[in-house]
């Protein structure tokens, strides 16, 4: 198939993420991926800026996980999960519950992020009807944030970004809090956080759980917040009752500089739920843990069991790929890797900063965000890109990265360049 006919093909036949199937936005067909590079079918190759959505830490075509890879296929690549148990989930689980935040002792294995976090919060309700209390059956989250594109996780989501107006009269209604606004690294003021406390003394009664992403939003605007909203958020959700789940599904394995975000603010969920880099981008695979007093109130409960259970359940390959990729990252001091990326990227994109175009500039761990006044031509501008050599996607107002862990000091030059380059030279 030459390249034009697979595009066409494309074009007319083949859904994208967030797209029209009529007013189709230009696609660049990639051929293979090598490290940090995505070499495109007509041979050029660019340095990859997304990690393919924050999952590709170890870069591509990585030689340890690859044969990890084969090993399992010549085992078996599936067998189901009801009534059988195999070793790439058991130490996959006993790795993850070693490193995760204290107290989670139960694993629930499923196929990507948005079922996780369907899974998080089914796990809320049941905890809930188990301990007779069904009147708790809403969620409350922060406003700006992302869990995915099923019913539940959308019913969480941003509804302005999510588009909640096309669904309503289908979608749960849940609560949205303010998201907080002291950033990161600014000083904390407790607005936000007692708009909530307000909130929960009244409504706690039909609350089962908050549902939030610690420390970083991702696809619902990349903002950094502070920890000590995550921390109070924990401690009022103690105090009313209510089960706290993170979803740290772009957060997780040492994107913010620490190997979990809830660990910026020393705080340990009661639910959280992992993906994305899980399997280092090789393959979709998503996990949700819980605390005994969650997995042991739903068991102790009726119906007595937690009702889900899907069909590739802890798919073994899966399980083995993520094996291999968490131990790959405990290895090599992924945090000196992470935190050099920082350095660099404050170095190179904070100078944007106060440029006419460009509103803010934010740098935390191996994520750097140019957010701009308006709203950026995609296609046009993903073009520039890639005529700059690097692979970068931005959404609405937002120019990011979030590179492999494995980008060279001169690899991450040319990505910043890139982003520089574009942003003064289109006066965007
Ligand atoms: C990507 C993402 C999800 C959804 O994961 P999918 O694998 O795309 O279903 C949920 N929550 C967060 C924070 C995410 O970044």
């Amino acid at each position: 198939m030459t390249e034009q006919e697979l595009l066409d093909f494309d074009r007319a036949h083949i859904w994208h993420p967030y797209t029209s199937a009529t007013r189709a936005l230009r696609c660049y067909p990639a051929a293979r991926a090598e490290g940090v590079y995505i070499e495109l079918m007509n041979g050029q190759r660019l340095i990859d800026g997304m990690s393919s959505w924050w999952c590709a830490i170890h870069g591509y075509n990585h030689p340890v996980i690859n044969a990890a890879m084969s090993a399992q296929i010549g085992r078996m690549s599936h067998v189901m999960f009801g009534g059988l148990t195999h070793l790439p989930a058991v130490e996959l689980a006993q790795l993850l519950l070693e490193i995760a935040p204290e107290g989670l002792e139960h694993v629930f294995f499923s196929d990507s992020g948005s079922v996780a976090v369907e899974v998080a919060m089914k796990m809320a309700l049941q905890y809930w009807h188990s301990r007779s209390r069904s009147e708790k059956h809403a969620f409350v989250t922060i406003r700006r944030g992302y869990h995915g594109d099923t019913w539940h996780a959308m019913s969480v989501s941003d509804p302005d970004t999510g588009m909640h107006s096309i669904f309503s009269s289908n979608l749960p209604k849940q609560y949205f809090m303010p998201e907080p606004r002291p950033g990161f690294h600014e000083d904390y003021d407790d607005a936000e956080a007692s708009r909530v406390e307000y909130f929960l003394r009244q409504n706690h009664g039909k609350i089962a759980a908050f549902i939030l992403e610690p420390i970083v939003q991702g696809a619902g605007g990349m903002r950094f917040y502070h920890p000590q909203y995550l921390k109070r958020l924990r401690s009022l959700c103690t105090e009313y009752d209510i089960l706290f789940i993170a979803d740290e599904i772009a957060t997780g394995f040492g994107r913010t500089g620490k190997l979990f975000a809830c660990e910026h603010a020393g705080v340990s969920p009661d639910i959280m739920c992992v993906g994305k880099a899980l399997t280092g981008g090789y393959i979709t695979l998503a996990a949700t843990m819980c605390t005994r007093n969650v997995a042991h109130a739903i068991s102790d409960g009726t119906p007595g069991v937690f009702m889900h259970g899907p069909t590739f359940m802890a798919n073994p390959l899966a399980c083995a790929t993520a094996l291999a990729s968490t131990r790959l990252l405990l290895q090599e001091n992924w945090m000196e890797k992470v935190l050099r990326i920082e350095r660099t990227l404050k170095e190179r994109l904070l100078p944007l900063q106060g440029h006419a175009s460009v509103a803010e500039v934010r740098v935390l761990g191996a994520i750097g965000v140019v957010e701009m006044k308006e709203p950026v031509n995609l296609e046009l501008i993903q073009g520039r890109f890639v005529d700059e050599g690097v692979w970068l996607r931005p959404f609405g107002k937002l120019v990011y990265t979030m590179p492999p862990y494995i980008v060279s000091e001169d690899e991450l030059d040319k990505l910043c360049k890139g982003i520089t380059n574009v942003i003064l030279r289109e006066q965007l």
